[in-house]
């Protein structure tokens, strides 16, 4: 009754996966200001060379550089675990498997990306990074990895995640970092939006505008921004979840995953799973791909496919991606790291392509399922990660109604001892849903209606 599949260091992944080459549709290109695509030499104030190379890099395999290899090494190969107290519990003829992300030192899938993105920057000599943080995984990952490197890290942290989560600003420190709430009197775009609604809670949207802002606005020329999620390269590097868990999965002869969850905010650590099984997926298997989102942040279930900006001070380019308009500002849920209004272009483009299927859950749902996962597998997971193990148990239910033997994937993407006020609030029965109604929804996207439009491609089959 073996529970946990490890592999040896020197099994860990040599190349990361990028979907980008393989999708069947091309991704639609990010626009500039004046509506055409944007040159490499355009991001250059905001990232540097080497990983705008990633970004736009054609290659299905991307070596992965010795010197993140040796940081990487510190936490990974990260186990994959059979969830059979679960599967007990819930009755079910399925076998659920879960990586286990939460073993890095900050938590969460996050150092997977945080590692890489420090590495590059200091081998193109930079000496500070910028960047933005909602429930503080981000920040604290970053912070971690810059204190890995002898770099300078700079996190504006959504000031509702600020208030509700003071450990994750104590990890920062603990490593090096320095963390502000967000807005911040700092930037020009903190102030502007401090002086139209002084009680913002706040929202990654804005964050990203003051981090990008702080960053290109720093004329040593060695600063730079770093985005936890959402953007080509970031995905890439979490890519070596779901090729460690192929591997994994092959050591005890699991021949077929039928289904693959990740809960998605930016789309990073569910496309860090999927991508290796979405190539397999567009290669002829047949294997139900299962993004979740929370219902109060319907990105990808009620949101449509559109060219937008990633923040609120339109500093980045326009992507095309599912959005629920730049200025969107999601009810104040515990999943922090959920709270984004756009989407990972690739992740919208396998939904656009129907190569994934993605579904919203509600917060009560999530933290019901989260406990019994606490009270059989033992694990708190992160309230982001509870989505997904919502998800999974409605997966194995159905599974158990049609009396079929599939097999489950997920990723628990972090754990939740950081987070435990959310758990409280839900304890004491002063949680609640959110309906997003269909008129905020509305009225947020009339902001991105000038905007040019992408095309939906899609090759039908799927
Ligand atoms: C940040 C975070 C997420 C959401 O971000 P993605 O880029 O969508 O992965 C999910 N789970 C955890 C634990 C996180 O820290």
């Amino acid at each position: 009754m073996s529970v946990k599949v490890f592999l040896n260091e020197d099994e860990m992944p040599r190349q990361w996966y990028n979907l980008a080459a393989d999708l069947p549709s091309p991704l639609q290109p990010p626009l500039g200001p004046d509506g055409n695509p944007v040159s490499p030499d355009q991001l250059s104030p905001v990232f540097p060379m080497n990983l705008i190379e990633q970004e736009v890099s054609p290659s299905r395999w991307i070596d992965i550089p010795q010197g993140v290899l040796d940081l990487l090494v510190r936490w990974r190969p990260s186990p994959l675990h059979r969830a059979r107290h679960l599967e007990q519990a819930l009755d079910t003829p399925a076998k659920i498997y879960y990586k286990n992300e939460s073993v890095s030192p900050a938590g969460s899938h996050k150092p997977n990306t945080a590692v890489a993105q420090a590495w590059y920057n200091k081998e193109f000599g930079i000496k500070k990074l910028t960047t933005e943080t909602g429930a503080g995984q981000w920040g604290s990952a970053l912070s971690f990895a810059c204190s890995l490197l002898g770099l300078e890290c700079k996190v504006f942290m959504v000031r509702i995640s600020f208030d509700q989560k003071p450990f994750r600003k104590i990890m920062m420190q603990a490593w090096g970092g320095h963390c502000v709430a967000s807005p911040s009197e700092e930037t020009a775009a903190g102030r502007d939006i401090l002086a139209n609604d002084p009680d913002t809670p706040g929202s990654l949207g804005i964050a990203i505008s003051e981090a990008i802002e702080q960053a290109v606005t720093d004329t040593s020329g060695q600063t730079r921004y770093s985005l936890g999620s959402v953007l080509n390269h970031v995905l890439l590097h979490q890519t070596i979840i779901g090729l460690e868990a192929k591997k994994q999965l092959a050591k005890i002869g699991e021949q077929k995953v039928d289904v693959v969850i990740g809960c998605v905010g930016g789309g990073s650590n569910f496309a860090g799973l999927a991508f290796p099984f979405i190539n397999d997926k567009i290669n002829g298997a047949e294997i139900d791909i299962i993004p979740v989102e929370p219902a109060s942040c319907p990105t990808l279930t009620r949101a449509p496919f559109a060219y937008d900006h990633g923040d609120v001070a339109r500093m980045t380019p326009l992507l095309a991606m599912h959005t629920l308009g730049h200025r969107f500002i999601p009810p104040p849920i515990h999943a922090g790291g959920l709270r984004y209004h756009g989407m990972a272009p690739l992740v919208s483009q396998t939904v656009v392509e129907g190569l994934s299927a993605p579904r919203a859950i509600h917060q009560l749902d999530c933290y019901q399922s989260a406990i019994l996962f606490a009270r059989t597998e033992g694990i708190i997971a992160a309230p982001e990660t509870s989505h997904a193990i919502a998800a999974v148990i409605q997966e194995a239910n159905k599974a158990k109604e049609e009396a079929k033997e599939k097999t489950i994937l997920f990723n628990l993407s972090g754990h939740g001892i950081m987070d435990l006020n959310g758990y409280d609030l839900f304890f004491k029965d002063v949680l609640t849903n959110y309906a997003l109604p269909e008129e905020d929804i509305r009225q947020s996207l009339e902001l991105i209606e000038q905007f040019p439009k992408p095309a939906l491609n899609k090759t039908g089959k799927w």
